[in-house]
């Protein structure tokens, strides 16, 4: 009895016994295979002419025990891709593309089936590169956010001013620093909820005109912590101010002033 299991393992084995590269038990095996299955004695035929090709090129070398795993190898690339590289006598990498060469005439539709089985490997595999893409982006994302503020705290320029409620928002206040090589971080509490279709814009008040420095949505508590990437370029500021402003902010202030505080 010959099931399909043991079918296709013997037929795997098949060049490597039209080379004569298999012994004892598992030569016994392919031989009594072959007794009875028509296709892997058609293809031990389509061997045959590697096996000739194999007697000329080197009748007196038993093949080494690396020909088994050569020829399975070239038999089996999807499977060779993973293993170290074989090095392989002249002879041998001839004899191995021959193989692949009769394996080719007589098993198109088993390479079919290879192909698409690859296929559908590679499409597995694109997939999972694509979510440790996503993964590490996220990752990358989540690293850059916490280091941001740490940046500017720890930058050589960086510079801290301290920021007070106005007569809007007594109760408010607020500290920032600020670095001009690498931004700004800013914490404030006891900011009051924003009205709807408002938010709150931090600016940099300079000698020529304020300048925007970012948009700060507090939580339901009226505290915010926030990191804002800052232009370079500007003027020394004299002040840092946040006005309430309508939603997506404004070129310049238009709204009151909730917190104030003086650039030292
Ligand atoms: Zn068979």
């Amino acid at each position: 009895m010959t099931d399909a299991f043991d079918h296709d393992a013997l037929r795997e084995l098949v060049p490597l016994y039209a080379i004569g590269a298999l012994t004892g038990p598992e030569r016994a095996a392919v031989e009594s295979h072959l007794a009875e299955c028509a296709e892997c004695a058609a293809e031990l035929r389509a061997y045959a002419p590697v096996g000739m090709a194999l007697a000329q090129a080197a009748p007196q070398i038993d093949p080494p025990a690396s020909l088994r795993t050569a020829v399975l190898a070239a038999t089996r690339g999807e499977r060779a891709q993973a293993r170290a590289p074989i090095r392989l006598a002249p002879w041998l990498a001839a004899a191995a593309m021959l193989v692949i060469t009769a394996g080719l005439a007589v098993s198109v539709a088993v390479l079919q089936r290879r192909v698409q089985f690859l296929e559908g490997e590679l499409r597995d595999a694109l997939a999972r590169v694509d979510d440790g893409e996503r993964r590490v982006t996220v990752a990358l994302r989540a690293a850059a956010a916490a280091e941001a503020p740490l940046a500017v705290l720890t930058a050589p320029d960086v510079r801290r001013i301290d920021l007070a409620g106005q007569p809007v928002a007594p109760a408010a206040s607020a500290r920032a620093f600020w670095s001009r090589s690498r931004g700004l971080v800013i914490t404030a509490s006891n900011l009051p909820a924003l009205p709807a279709g408002r938010i709150y814009q931090l600016w940099f008040v300079t000698a020529q005109a304020p300048i925007s420095a970012g948009l700060l949505t507090p939580d339901n508590r009226g505290g915010l912590t926030t990191t804002l990437s800052t232009p370079a370029d500007i003027p020394n500021p004299v002040a840092l101010a946040v006005t309430l402003e309508p939603e997506g902010g404004r070129p310049a202030p238009t709204g009151d002033k909730y917190l104030v505080g003086v650039a030292n």
